[in-house]
């Protein structure tokens, strides 16, 4: 695709949103609008907060430390959720400094045990976090910097290279998962996408994935191999583990972030919300490009693979009428 069908696929998406998931039906549009509106109020504001996150190396260690405790809870679970348990999060895990006694010591401290014991269901996030919040302060003790000039430290966040040794310093001290990562990473501002099962979906589906580079770091080989266009959830997520994918998915939606003059967190809102589930709360009546998408209402279809092609592999799309 080119970069001016990049422009008219995602503004085909933006669009979409906001005239068809705002609605559950052609009657619902009708005869509530004022409700519809307010839906569509919400849309607006979410993405036009995405396009304004902007990077910030001074932030601080309690804006940044806010933006990690709550991560690992997004992973495989329906956003909508998660979001309504957010504040409830923050007030339980949002102070660092609450994890670094010897109490908080990790399998041995007494509040650490009772504090696993008393949420056992949530209890491999738990764990994350608290190690996370223990091994930043760690950094910050032995360094007397802050968490970002810490995460910076020998990596130009502009360049492809600074980004990976980013990713790979998150990675290994937090001990989050991969697409956990590339979340916590988009939330601190770096241009990245967050590679989840849905933006993986949906971008194999539209035609912006259709290979990826496959490179041998011992011999500087380099192979290309296809994505599946019409992969199932289990295929989707499993290739937001292949490294390979994830970062030929960020070149790709660079490419069309520098093509739109979207930020890449914006791109990440416009596509996953096309496949999420209902998100009412947040505006999102209806999901248009989910199991069975809904191409006959999709502005996008034009620029879009599937949407030109007209099947999936769950079956033929269902088709209902415009409104
Ligand atoms: S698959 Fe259908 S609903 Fe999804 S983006 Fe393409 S045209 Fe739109």
């Amino acid at each position: 695709m080119a970069g001016k069908d990049w422009v008219q696929l995602m503004a085909g998406l933006r669009s979409t949103l906001i005239n068809k998931a705002a609605a559950r039906s052609r009657q619902e549009a009708e005869n509530f609008p004022e409700i519809v509106e307010q839906r569509r109020a919400k849309i607006l504001a979410e993405i036009g907060a995405a396009e304004k996150l902007a990077f910030d190396p001074a932030m601080s260690d309690d804006a940044f430390w806010s933006r990690t405790c709550t991560k690992p809870f997004y992973a495989h679970r329906p956003v909508d959720r998660i979001r309504q348990h957010e504040a409830e999060m923050q007030a339980r895990l949002g102070n660092y400094r609450d994890f670094l006694g010897t109490d908080w010591e990790p399998d041995t401290g007494r509040q650490f045990r009772a504090f696993l014991d008393e949420v056992m269901s949530e209890r491999d996030y738990l764990e994350k976090v608290v190690k996370a919040a223990r091994t930043l302060a760690q950094t910050k003790v032995a360094r007397e910097r802050t968490f970002m000039e810490w995460l910076l430290a020998g990596a130009d966040p502009l360049s492809w290279e600074g980004r990976r040794k980013i990713y790979a310093k998150l990675a290994s001290h937090l001990g989050y998962g991969a697409v956990t990562t590339f979340h916590l990473m988009m939330e601190l501002g770096f241009a990245v996408v967050k590679p989840d099962q849905v933006l993986n979906r949906l971008v194999a589906r539209m035609g912006i994935m259709t290979e990826y580079e496959v490179r041998n770091e011992r011999t500087g080989t380099r192979r290309w191999h296809p994505v599946e266009s019409n992969m199932t959830t289990a295929m989707a997520r499993q290739l937001g583990q292949n490294d390979h994918f994830n970062w030929s998915l960020q070149r790709r939606m660079a490419e069309i972030s520098k093509a739109t003059g979207i930020s890449m967190r914006a791109l990440d809102i416009v596509i996953v919300k096309m496949g999420q589930v209902d998100d009412e709360a947040n505006g999102y009546a209806r999901t248009i490009c989910g199991e069975t998408p809904l191409c006959s209402l999709c502005e996008a279809k034009a620029f879009c693979d599937l949407g030109r092609t007209g099947t999936t592999k769950q079956g033929k799309r269902r088709h209902v009428p415009a409104i």
